[in-house]
């Protein structure tokens, strides 16, 4: 077997473990494979190995490579500028990058006339980090209801980026703080909003994020190697 499918059958397993060691049905999580600097090759053999999810961060990497990797849906979870939002609109299925009301009412311009839905995940800056994107922690509940009149766009949950920690343990604290949003998102119960997912984990911290309730783990170099 190749290292990559070695890399993602280990990712697999730990999945299944952590999943029923916290009670959770492993089913209900889903790997993004992050592709950034990622050739096409190994994209095509993640692909056939089984992950049908891929994860750019920038537009331009992702519209070159879409045309190229049969067989995957592809996610936009990096910040996405506003006058991009016409590449890609019609190649991902989900933004997890939705981090503020301009960039709501581009998609959701763009959607309208392709006649459909765009599925997107709030971005929560947690650590309330000044160089990250992201809605801050208290202005989450007003974006939401906000972004929720737009009917191009679906908001299906929450994304948020750990902050750099040296001991993975102590971004417990953060993904257990979007979940806890989440869940205060589901009981305004606003119109057309489903928290159904929430985007968290990478590499180094995937394992915690899937014992705290991530249905998306974002895995780049844990599957690919180091970039
Ligand atoms: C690169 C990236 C990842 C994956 O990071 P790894 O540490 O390589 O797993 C996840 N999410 C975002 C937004 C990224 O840019």
């Amino acid at each position: 077997m190749s290292d990559l499918t070695l890399n993602i059958n280990e990712i697999m397993a730990d999945i299944k473990r952590v999943a029923v060691s916290s009670g959770r049905d492993p089913a209900e999580i889903r790997i993004v494979a992050v592709t950034k600097t990622v050739p096409v090759e190994n994209i095509r053999l993640a692909v056939s190995a089984g992950l049908n999810i891929l994860g750019e961060n920038r537009v331009q990497e992702l519209t070159a490579k879409y045309p190229l990797v049969d067989g995957a849906e592809w996610h936009l979870i990096g910040h996405l500028q506003r006058n991009k939002v016409k590449y890609i609109v019609d190649k991902v299925s989900m933004i997890h990058s939705l981090d503020s009301t301009a960039l709501a009412e581009e998609i959701d311009m763009k959607m309208n006339v392709l006649g459909r839905k765009m599925n997107v995940l709030v971005q929560v800056n947690i650590a309330e980090d000044p160089n990250k994107y992201g809605i801050k922690v208290n202005e989450v509940m007003d974006f939401v209801e906000t972004a929720a009149r737009l009917p191009g766009i679906r908001i299906q949950g929450l994304m948020t980026i750990g902050p750099y920690v040296s001991e993975p343990e102590e971004i417990r604290p953060v993904f257990r703080e979007l979940k806890k949003l989440a869940e205060n998102v589901r009981k305004m119960d606003f119109p057309g909003v489903e928290m159904r997912h929430l985007s968290m984990g990478m590499s180094n911290d995937y394992i915690i994020a899937i014992e705290e309730g991530a249905t998306l783990i974002r895995i780049g170099s844990s599957i690919f190697g180091a970039r």
